[in-house]
């Protein structure tokens, strides 16, 4: 009965959705810029990190542009609630990977936190639901609390004669965090664009040890 009063919209172009898709209609999920590497270990988000991290593999679901559907739908994932994109990215990215021969597996799943001053006026943390849909899709324990973001938004930098403002990467593993040797860790974040905020969760990981690190993001921005 509610759903006369609030028909579900689909989160790309608010039309009605009907009875079989929950998030998103059949036109909008055609239209999605998916592009999810043919080679996890060799493709252009990978290739962002030679010279500065060695890592096993990275891909990525979708393109985005600051004008296309991508952006509209990362918008509505990380201001307007709508955590069931999440879900929905998680499992459209699952089941590409698992495709993929040989398969790969991963012993566990990290989301790239947020602060808990910017969690707690959000409400949530956008990554969590895409992560936890991936793990689920690949049998992998998920981990929200293995890593910890300090708020240390801004600082302020001397740079010469000049000074400016820069955002701060600070991230510290948690100390009840148990890792073993050899384990193959995937960092997940929403959308990727210099690499730096999954490069400095990778380098607090990798100071606790021997690791292999792959990285999965939902969206990549070129
Ligand atoms: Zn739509």
């Amino acid at each position: 009965m509610l759903k006369l009063f609030f028909p579900h919209l689909c989160c790309g172009c608010d039309r009605r959705l009907s009875d079989g898709s929950q998030v998103l209609c059949v036109n909008c999920q055609n239209e999605l810029p998916i592009c999810f590497p043919k080679n996890i270990k060799d493709n252009a988000f990978v290739r962002q990190f030679y010279g500065r991290l060695l890592i096993e593999s990275a891909f990525t679901l979708l393109r985005f542009e600051k004008t296309n559907l991508t952006q509209r739908l990362l918008h509505q994932l990380k201001y307007k609630g709508q955590q069931q994109l999440g879900v929905f990215f998680g499992l459209r990215m699952g089941s590409m990977l698992r495709q993929l021969k040989p398969a790969t597996h991963f012993d566990l799943i990290i989301p790239v936190p947020l602060s808990n001053k910017r969690k707690r006026k959000r409400g949530y943390n956008q990554v969590e639901k895409f992560a936890q849909s991936l793990g689920q899709q690949l049998n992998s324990p998920v981990n929200s609390k293995a890593l910890i973001r300090r708020d240390s938004r801004h600082s302020l930098v001397k740079l010469g004669r000049s000074s400016r403002f820069k955002r701060e990467h600070h991230f510290e593993v948690n100390h009840k965090l148990e890792l073993s040797v050899n384990m193959h860790i995937l960092l997940v974040d929403d959308i990727v664009t210099t690499g730096a905020t999954l490069e400095a969760c990778a380098k607090v990981l990798l100071n606790k040890g021997d690791f292999k690190l792959s990285f999965a993001t939902i969206a990549i921005s070129e």
